[in-house]
């Protein structure tokens, strides 16, 4: 096997502009850079400026027509060759992508308004290692035997789906997309990747990139709005699974639709994930993890957001106090500057929605406790910035405390028992994370086995690693990304093979 790091042949471009103008207007279809069917384009735009900054294809059913034909053509050879030429391969992209680290964090930076330090370069660092591990996890792609009778030989082997139908979210949509495209692609299937509208351009040009390592035609990507370009590929007959990250609303209509079709859906949807802090926690440690846990760095646009924090009535107010303190010394500014701590809200329907729901916090009788301060320069005043708002003074029926906001707000919920904590915790229609902070180790043990959540971590709030099955239950979502079983589990089917020996 040869382990010698794959040059990628197209030069990393760091000024980020630049790179935009030279990817606008494209989809990548069949291995080639090609406009929409239509010529039509829609503007990208920079949320720190308010300035356009690259156009994208705009996507429709006859694009979709296109990447499927392609797709179809590239999957049957594609699937015919060893896994662990396939997985080869894939981690041959990882290593691949790792050169342009600086210039996908800085491309992501410009069209979502990410601060470039705190998050766009961690997540395109990320980006190579879910490549290298899913390659690294070919030959893992085993059956079984069957102890069915001693002259039937009977066993399992797993085959691929088939073109399997990537939709991706704007938030994290490099890290996102690597945990759907790298297992299904080592699993032997063809991909049609569909790019959120406000975050189309990063994403092409990592398919851009591992378009020079991979068979033409077998990776394809779409840009364009859900209904016109999204709603099709969903829909199309050949196209045998869909994988989606996306708001509940938009998991229903797609879950309805596979539906009709009887394809397999993994739904990675919503959340309103619980922080329990009980009153022996380590305070210090609890702040720090409820900054990282809230996604502060991010604009709290994260589906894992910790935005019901409930704390014990004793270290209330001093939890606040230092939560408050530490997310004042956040530098909010250009997110492009190494600078910047927090960066901008993504689009002018997400800065509405999160304005709408501060109104409704402080309606509803909460206190908030607004933290940091806007940047002055005057390049920045068109930018959609939010100041973080820590809400005290809410009860877990309230509004804010019930929905999704997917902005930098979060509830403290004061409380005096640990059975009511953990009994509110799960008083939510979502399931997707939960942390608990404390050192009684038998409290621990009890919340890691009653808080209904795909994820429950003690002392701790780590992100996603490509290792760890990670997905909620209740609304947050159906089935597991990330891990082995992911990939085994959503990827391929289990065909059964008997032969009669007698
Ligand atoms: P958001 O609220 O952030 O826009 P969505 O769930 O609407 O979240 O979007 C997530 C992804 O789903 C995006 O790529 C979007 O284009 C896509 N999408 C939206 N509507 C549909 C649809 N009807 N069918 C398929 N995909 C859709
Ligand atoms: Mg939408």
């Amino acid at each position: 096997m040869t382990t010698a790091t794959p040059a990628s042949p197209l030069t990393p471009t760091l000024d980020p502009h630049a790179l935009a103008r030279t990817l606008s207007g494209k989809h990548l279809i069949g291995g080639a850079l090609v406009p929409a069917a239509s010529g039509r384009t829609f503007d990208v735009v920079n949320p720190a400026r308010g300035d356009v900054v690259g156009q994208a294809a705009f996507g429709e059913a006859a694009d979709v027509e296109a990447a499927v034909a392609a797709a179809a053509k590239a999957q049957k050879e594609w699937a015919r060759r060893p896994a662990r030429e396939r997985g080869r391969l894939v981690a041959d992209c990882g290593r691949a992508l790792q050169a342009h680290v600086e210039e996908l964090a800085r491309l992501i930076t410009l069209e979502t308004g990410k601060a470039l330090r705190t998050e766009s370069r961690v997540e395109a660092g990320v980006l190579s290692d879910s490549f290298v591990f899913y390659g690294g996890l070919a030959p893992e792609l085993k059956g079984e035997t069957v102890p069915f009778s001693p002259t039937v030989m009977t066993i399992t082997q797993r085959e691929p789906i088939g073109i399997v139908g990537a939709i991706i979210p704007w938030n994290v949509p490099l890290l996102l997309m690597a945990l759907k495209i790298a297992p299904a692609l080592v699993a032997g299937n063809a991909v049609i990747v569909k790019s959120a509208e406000e975050a189309p351009l990063a994403v092409l040009r990592v398919c851009q990139i591992i378009n020079q390592i991979l068979p033409p035609g077998l990776f394809n990507m779409l840009s364009g709005f859900g209904p016109d370009c999204g709603a099709p590929l969903v829909a199309h007959p050949k196209v045998g699974k869909i994988t989606f990250t996306g708001s509940v609303e938009t998991g229903r209509i797609v879950y309805r639709t596979a539906a009709e079709k009887l394809i397999p859906v993994t739904l990675e949807l919503g959340g309103k994930s619980p922080m329990i802090v009980l009153a022996d926690a380590d305070l210090d440690k609890a702040v720090a993890g409820a900054i990282t846990g809230m996604r502060f760095t991010r604009q709290g646009q994260s589906c894992t957001a910790a935005s019901r924090i409930f704390v014990h009535r004793s270290i209330h107010d001093d939890f606040v106090a230092r939560l408050k303190a530490k997310v004042d010394a956040m530098v909010m500014g250009d997110p492009l500057d190494e600078k910047t701590d927090i960066g901008t809200i993504v689009s002018p329907q997400q800065f509405e929605k999160v304005q709408g729901y501060i109104a409704a916090g402080k309606a509803e009788g909460g206190t908030a406790h607004t933290c940091s301060a806007l940047p002055t320069a005057e390049a920045l005043s068109p930018g959609l910035f939010v100041q973080p708002v820590i809400f005290t003074g809410l009860t877990n029926d309230s509004r804010l405390a019930r929905e999704e906001i997917f902005g930098p707000v979060t509830c403290v919920i004061v409380f005096d028992d640990y059975e009511e904590a953990i009994t509110q915790a799960n008083d939510t229609e979502y399931g997707l994370a939960a942390t608990i902070w404390t050192n009684d180790l038998k409290k621990a043990l009890d919340a890691t086995q009653r808080l209904e959540a795909g994820l429950v971590q003690v002392n701790q709030n780590l992100v996603v690693q490509p290792n760890i099955s990670y997905g909620g239950v209740k609304t947050s979502g159906l089935g597991k990304e990330a891990s082995l079983e992911a990939m085994l589990e959503h990827f391929t089917h289990k065909k059964t093979i008997m032969i009669n020996m007698a």
